[in-house]
């Protein structure tokens, strides 16, 4: 019986020796990265949802809408890999992950750092390490080091609070989350894996507001206010917005009151920014244009129907019910709904409207 009870110690003792802290650290994370990846594969989101930190739940949007994007673009290449464990202890690991994936022939690949962490008896994803601040509006979460950066973007993020009020009388539903990215590949990768072009903000009903780090207040300002009239006229509209009316009203707000280069020959009409997908095009003159254009259309409106009629047509559309979706998932039932909409609050047809838009002295 001794005997017996020797072997077995050393075996127990020759298996602990034999498995380091690095070891359980990187098997805790491999599991729930294989988790990740096979869900993927299998298109089964409930799954990949349980590898998402719950407790956070602008991230669990987040990944809802990338998750979605890469099954609908059918990206099956997507890898991902443990670098270097950066640190840990009972209920959290921190690691480099590489990520890599194939696209429209072409290759990516980025190492992000990544925060895990255990509830209850699961380990789970819980986005980028961010370090945070706030105020009673905000939260800014921004990469270690970039405090500075930080509380610069908390006083753009402040002053886009104030002027976005000013103009639309509406506030942001909640305290509202800004997530601070190193770089614009990063951003993009965070958001959808199919977008061809990089971009310096975005915005998805419920989602954080995503930004690009910055060293200038102002520089914030702009993003921000622009993502900001997404966000509250997304929730008003309850998730009803055609893509390129959301576009307009953010541009419309935030940028066409003191600028004098919205004076263009080619502009867009309301039936072809209908037809345009923002998320798949290439060339920068058309996207361009189609912001201009978009918020060209809404001061059109503003000036011959009423500025008020802007807002009674984000809330008229906020009549109609929910759906679950990114702004170009939706887009196809918004726009019927929006045809709904025009002639009840402008008296007009969108077709008769978009005669007048064509007419008008640009
Ligand atoms: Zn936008």
């Amino acid at each position: 019986m001794i005997k017996k009870g020797l072997v077995l110690l050393l075996i127990v003792l020759i298996l602990f020796s034999g498995c380091t802290k690095k070891d359980i650290e990187n098997n805790v994370i491999e599991n729930v990265i294989k988790k990740q990846l096979q869900s993927i594969e299998d298109k089964d989101m409930k799954n990949y949802l349980t590898t998402i930190d719950k407790t956070k739940p602008e991230y669990v949007a987040e990944r809802k809408s990338w998750f979605r994007d890469i099954v609908s673009n059918n990206i099956t290449t997507l890898d991902m890999e443990i670098i270097e464990i950066l640190k840990s202890d009972k209920n959290l690991v921190e690691a480099k992950i590489k990520q890599e994936y194939s696209f429209n022939n072409k290759e990516y690949s980025i190492t992000n750092s990544m925060k895990y962490v255990k509830r209850g008896n699961n380990w789970v994803d819980s986005d980028l390490i961010f370090k945070s601040i706030s105020s009673d509006n905000f939260s800014i979460y921004y990469p270690k080091g970039e405090k500075e950066k930080a509380k610069l973007a908390l006083r753009g993020a402040e002053r886009a609070y104030k002027e976005v009020y000013e103009k639309i009388g509406l506030i942001p539903e909640g305290k509202t989350v800004i997530k601070l990215y190193e770089d614009k590949e990063r951003l993009r990768q965070s958001v959808k894996l199919s977008f061809p072009w990089k971009f310096a903000g975005w915005y998805e009903y419920p989602e954080s507001i995503k930004c690009i780090i910055y060293n200038s207040k102002d520089k914030y300002f702009d993003v921000i206010s622009h993502e900001l009239v997404h966000k509250i006229t997304i929730k008003e509209s309850n998730n009803n917005l055609p893509y390129w009316f959301a576009e307009g009203l953010a541009v419309y707000y935030t940028e066409l009151y003191n600028v004098d280069i919205f004076k263009m020959n080619n502009t867009l009409d309301i039936n072809k920014l209908e037809k345009l997908n923002l998320e798949k095009m290439k060339d920068s003159n058309l996207i361009k244009s189609y912001y201009t254009s978009s918020g060209l259309i809404l001061n059109f409106i503003a000036n011959k129907y009423g500025e008020d009629k802007i807002v009674e047509l984000v809330k008229k559309l906020g009549e109609f019910s929910y759906i679950e979706g990114t702004n170009i998932e939706v887009d196809k039932v918004s726009i019927e709904r929006f045809h709904k909409v025009i002639p009840k609050v402008l008296g007009i047809t969108v077709k008769k409207l978009n005669e007048e838009w064509n007419n008008y002295e640009k």
